[in-house]
C-alpha cells in the first residue's frame, strides 16, 4: 500500500509539472505531444489507485489492529477516492485528461483573437465528457453534483446555488447605493516597470511567508498555483503595464494557495492527510491574503513603506496609504473577474455558476453560451463585453475541463471572512502586525487552524472546527458593510 501510494504521488507530481510547463514554457507545436504525455501519466496513476489488489489491501490495513488512528483516517479517505475512481474506466480518464490539455492550448490561442468559434467544438466535447463522468460516478439531484464533488466534496448545488444567489441579491442594493465611479476614480498616480513589479511581487510574497527554497514564481497567460513536489510549489502571475499593482495582487492570491500547500503535512504528501480539504478552502486561503489582508488599510500602509524602500526613485508614490487603499478598493461593476473588487467579484461567480449548471444539465447549448453570458452580465453587473476575450474567453477553466470549480471562489470568500472574525478575537493586535509587516502570527494561525488538518474534516466540519461557527454569509456581509462604511467616511 505504501509503495503504491508513493507511486501515485510521484505520478501526480509529474502530471502537475507537465501542466505547469505547458502553461509557462511549452512551444506551440508541443501541445499535441504534451496532451498525450499528461494522458499517459494520468492513466498510470488511475490504474494504480483502482487496482483491485491495492483496494483490498487498503481495506485489510484499515481493519488491522496495529494501524494508528491517523493511518485509519488517511486510509479511509484513500478508499473513498479509490472507490469513486474505480467507477471511471481508465481509458475514459486518460481521454479526458488529453482533451483537457488540448482544450487549454486551444483556449490560449483563441483568447487573444476573441475567437470563441475556434474553441466551441472542444468545449462541447469537454462538457459531454463531464456529463459522462457524472453518469459513471453517479449523483443524486443535479448531475452537476457529481462534478462539484471533485472541487467541494459533499457539497450540493441545491444548497450552494441559493447561497450564491442570495448573496448576489444582498450585494446588489449595496452596489447600487455606491456613487457612480469612473475607472480612474482613485488613480494610483505612479508607474512601475515590469521588472519593478516582479521585484515587488517576489519581495512581498516572501514577506508573508512563502518559502522560495520550496517554491518559485514565473509568468503565464492566466495566474495559477501548482504543486509539483513536497518542496516544489509553483506560482505564476501575469504582468500588466497598465496597472502597476495587478501582478502583486494576483501574486498574493496565488501565494495564498502556495502557503496552504507549503503548510500541509509533507509526511502525507499527495495523501488525504497531506492535501487540502476542498477548493473552497483553498480559495479561502488565497482570497484571505489577496483581499482581507491585501486590501486592508494596514497592509496598504506596509506596502507603501515597502515601495518607498525598494523604489526611492519612483515618482508619484502617495504621501500616506489612503489613496492606495482607495485604489485597491475601487468598487465598480466590471467585466473581468480576476480584476474585480471584493464585492462585485461574487456576482461574476454567480453568473458562471448559473451557466455551468445549465451547460451540465443540458439546458444551455455551447452555441448559446455567449448570448447567455451577455444577458447575465447585463442583468447582474450592467456591463457588456466588447469581445469574447473579455467575455466567455476570459477564464481558462471551462476550456481545460475545470467544470464545477467556480462556486468555490465565493465559498472561499465566505470562509475567509469567518476566519478573519475568529483570528481577530484570538489575536487582537493583528492589524498592527500587518502594518509593521509581521505576517508570521497570521500564517501560524492559519497553519494550525486550517493547513494542519489536511482532509481530516469535511469542508463544513472544518468551518466549525476552525471558526467555531456554522457556515453562513453573515461574516462576509458584515465585513463588506464595514469596508463600505469606511470607504464612505474616510477620505
Ligand atoms: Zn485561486
Amino acid at each position: 500500500v505504501e509503495t503504491t501510494l508513493r507511486e501515485i504521488g510521484l505520478l501526480e507530481d509529474v502530471g502537475s509539472l507537465l501542466s505547469w510547463d505547458q502553461e509557462v514554457n511549452l512551444p506551440a507545436h508541443g501541445t499535441e505531444a504534451r496532451a498525450a504525455q499528461i494522458a499517459f501519466i494520468t492513466a498510470e496513476a488511475h490504474r494504480r489507485l483502482t487496482d483491485p489488489r491495492f483496494i483490498s489491501l487498503v481495506r485489510e490495513l484499515l481493519d488491522a489492529k496495529d494501524s494508528s488512528e491517523e493511518q485509519r483516517v488517511n486510509l479511509a479517505l484513500v478508499l473513498e477516492d479509490a472507490d469513486r475512481a474505480a467507477k471511471l474506466p481508465t481509458d475514459f480518464v486518460s481521454a479526458q485528461a488529453e482533451l483537457q490539455s488540448k482544450g487549454y492550448a486551444a483556449w490560449e490561442e483563441a483568447k487573444p483573437r476573441g475567437d470563441f468559434a475556434a474553441v466551441a467544438p472542444i468545449l462541447a466535447e469537454l462538457i459531454a465528457m463531464a456529463r459522462r463522468e457524472a453518469e459513471y460516478v453517479g449523483f443524486s439531484g443535479s448531475q452537476y453534483n457529481a462534478l462539484l464533488h471533485s472541487y467541494e466534496p459533499y457539497a450540493r448545488i441545491e444548497d450552494v446555488l441559493p447561497v450564491l444567489l442570495d448573496l448576489a441579491s444582498s450585494l446588489a442594493p449595496r452596489i447600487a447605493a455606491l456613487p457612480v465611479q469612473g475607472a480612474d476614480a482613485a488613480p494610483l498616480g505612479f508607474q512601475l516597470t515590469v521588472d519593478q513589479q516582479r521585484i515587488l511581487c517576489r519581495k512581498v510574497i516572501e514577506r508573508i511567508g512563502f518559502d522560495f527554497e520550496s517554491g518559485m514564481l514565473s509568468e503565464s497567460a492566466h495566474p495559477f498555483a501548482e504543486t509539483c513536489g513536497p518542496h516544489d510549489q509553483r506560482l505564476t502571475v501575469t504582468f500588466r503595464e497598465s496597472d502597476p499593482l495587478d501582478a502583486l495582487y494576483s501574486g498574493l492570491h496565488e501565494a495564498g494557495h502556495g502557503l496552504y500547500e507549503q503548510g500541509l503535512r509533507r509526511d502525507f504528501h499527495r495523501q488525504p492527510l497531506g492535501t487540502s480539504v476542498s477548493l473552497g478552502w483553498h480559495e479561502s486561503q488565497s482570497r484571505f491574503w489577496e483581499n482581507i489582508v491585501g486590501r486592508s488599510e494596514p497592509f496598504c500602509a506596509f506596502l507603501l513603506q515597502e515601495m518607498r524602500t525598494l523604489f526611492p526613485g519612483v515618482d508619484g508614490l502617495p504621501l500616506d496609504a489612503g489613496p492606495l487603499w482607495r485604489n485597491r478598493n475601487c468598487i465598480t461593476p466590471g467585466l473581468i473577474r480576476i480584476q474585480a473588487d471584493e464585492v462585485t467579484y461574487n456576482l461574476h461567480i454567480a453568473i458562471r455558476t448559473l451557466i455551468e449548471v445549465e451547460l451540465v444539465e443540458g439546458t444551455l447549448a455551447v452555441s448559446d453560451l455567449p448570448s447567455r453570458w451577455e444577458d447575465l452580465y447585463q442583468r447582474y453587473l450592467g456591463v457588456a463585453p466588447r469581445g469574447h476575450h473579455e467575455g466567455v474567453l476570459q477564464d481558462p477553466h471551462w476550456y481545460c475541463g475545470l467544470i464545477g470549480y467556480f462556486p468555490t471562489y465565493t465559498l472561499g470568500n465566505l470562509y475567509s471572512a469567518m476566519l478573519w472574525d475568529k483570528l481577530k478575537v484570538e489575536h487582537t493586535g493583528v492589524e498592527g502586525d500587518i502594518e509593521s509587516g509581521d505576517f508570521l502570527p497570521i500564517l501560524s494561525w492559519l497553519r494550525n487552524s486550517v493547513h494542519a488538518h489536511g482532509r481530516r474534516h469535511r469542508p463544513l466540519e472544518l468551518c466549525k472546527v476552525a471558526t467555531g461557527a456554522d457556515f453562513s454569509s453573515t461574516a462576509f456581509l458584515n465585513y463588506i458593510d464595514q469596508k463600505l462604511g469606511r470607504l464612505g467616511t474616510v477620505s
